[in-house]
């Protein structure tokens, strides 16, 4: 397999770097590599497999579609995406959806959605807007914006305008930054990429109130958190609060790149035809794809299993960060967990994938638990045997 390595390092716009295993086919919570090499898998392909791989009832319902219409545009209607949007919306709560290709997408989107509302309502193109520290939410130009990573963002400036980063779970570090221009709020209610720290009750519920107070749009970015990782359809029921907008992809295709923003009727209504749209978004395909995984999500109980097998992977976690001193916390909620270690991990990852599990970090220094929702728990013992011994070699 060197000549494929090597080949991909020429080829490659050089982005990522990626661990040299060349992934072949994958079963249920397994993946198996070019080279029949098995292996348990808590990554989910970044927190995106939820019904794990090889889903037989999903792979018959894509490929039903593919022999009906792959393919339609916005200028005309979908019975799948009508469906699809259905789900997501009761779901959700969220009484207006739009689907994109990705996350980053749906992201932009409900930045764009938020300042119309805002220019609709003052008349003017003068609005703020509020992220946080560690967060993430994507690539493109405007979710960058919102990224509060200083190296994503830095060598790509001037990015959108008016942003003003706050302290993640520091409600008076977000009133500080709050003034009559400031139009949308956004964050993850679970950060993922910034390190996996899930907000506090507190926080959550001061934000929304200040929200609601100001008329200024909430929006809860549920990409990694949602559809059901952390024990809820999304994060943020468990909070007892609902945004003004909210974006969801990763496991809302579960293969299919697809994304998703929805927003409660009033400002949802802020967009109209022209201002927004897509070629490909909420194609019959990528819907069918969302569609059959709602009804999956339903006939195969994901949420149950979730919160039958999340608090045993939490006391788990919980003994290792007992066990090995150079681990210095474990964060997380349902199956979004992190381990924070003392040094960085980069150089442990390779050793467990050698060893057959599949497992990846959340910054320096975290790894990340992200296994598809059809984890067992003897799939959590066999997860823990082989990570225990990894690290007793440290
Ligand atoms: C992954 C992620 C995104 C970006 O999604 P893409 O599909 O990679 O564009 C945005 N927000 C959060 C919270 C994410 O985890």
């Amino acid at each position: 397999m060197m000549g494929y390595f090597e080949d991909a390092d020429k080829l490659f716009i050089p982005m990522y770097s990626r661990y040299k295993i060349i992934l072949d086919h994958g079963d249920g919570m397994y993946l198996y590599d070019t080279e029949g090499k098995k292996y348990l898998d808590f990554a989910a392909g970044i927190s995106v497999f939820a019904l794990g791989y090889n889903n037989k009832a999903y792979n018959d319902a894509l490929k039903t579609q593919i022999d009906k219409l792959l393919h339609t545009s916005n200028l005309f209607f979908n019975i799948p995406a009508i469906e699809a949007l259905k789900k997501l919306l009761d779901a959700s709560g969220m009484d207006k959806g739009f689907f994109t290709n990705s996350g980053t997408e749906a992201v932009e989107g409900a930045v764009k959605l938020a300042r119309k509302y805002y220019y609709k309502k003052k008349g003017k193109a003068d609005s703020k807007i509020i992220a946080m520290n560690h967060s993430f939410h994507g690539r493109s130009m405007g979710a960058l914006s919102v990224t509060g990573t200083k190296k994503y963002r830095e060598a790509f400036e001037p990015l959108i305008g008016g942003v003003a980063f706050a302290e993640f779970n520091n409600l008076e570090s977000v009133m500080e930054l709050v003034d009559d221009n400031t139009c949308a709020i956004i964050m993850e209610p679970v950060q993922g990429e910034g390190g996996i720290y899930p907000a506090t009750k507190e926080f959550i519920q001061g934000i929304r109130k200040l929200c609601t107070e100001k008329d200024i749009v909430l929006i809860f970015d549920e990409i990694q958190c949602g559809m059901g990782r952390t024990g809820s359809m999304f994060a943020y029921e468990q909070y007892g609060v609902k945004p003004d907008i909210m974006t969801s992809a990763k496991a809302l295709g579960c293969g299919i790149p697809v994304g998703a923003f929805a927003a409660v009727e009033r400002i949802a209504n802020a967009f109209e035809p022209g201002d927004h749209g897509t070629t490909y978004g909420g194609n019959p395909f990528a819907a069918a794809a969302v569609s059959k995984v709602f009804d999956l999500y339903e006939s195969e109980k994901l949420l149950d299993n979730v919160n039958e097998v999340a608090p045993y992977l939490i006391s788990k976690l919980d003994g290792l960060v007992k066990k090995y001193d150079f681990i210095s916390e474990r964060r997380g909620m349902g199956l979004l967990q992190g381990l924070e270690f003392r040094m960085p991990v980069k150089d442990l990852l390779p050793k467990v994938h050698s060893k057959g599990l599949i497992l990846i970090s959340a910054g320096e220094r975290i790894i990340r638990f992200v296994p598809p929702l059809i984890v067992r728990k003897e799939h959590v013992d066999e997860m823990y045997s082989i990570l225990d011994q990894c690290l007793s070699e440290i």
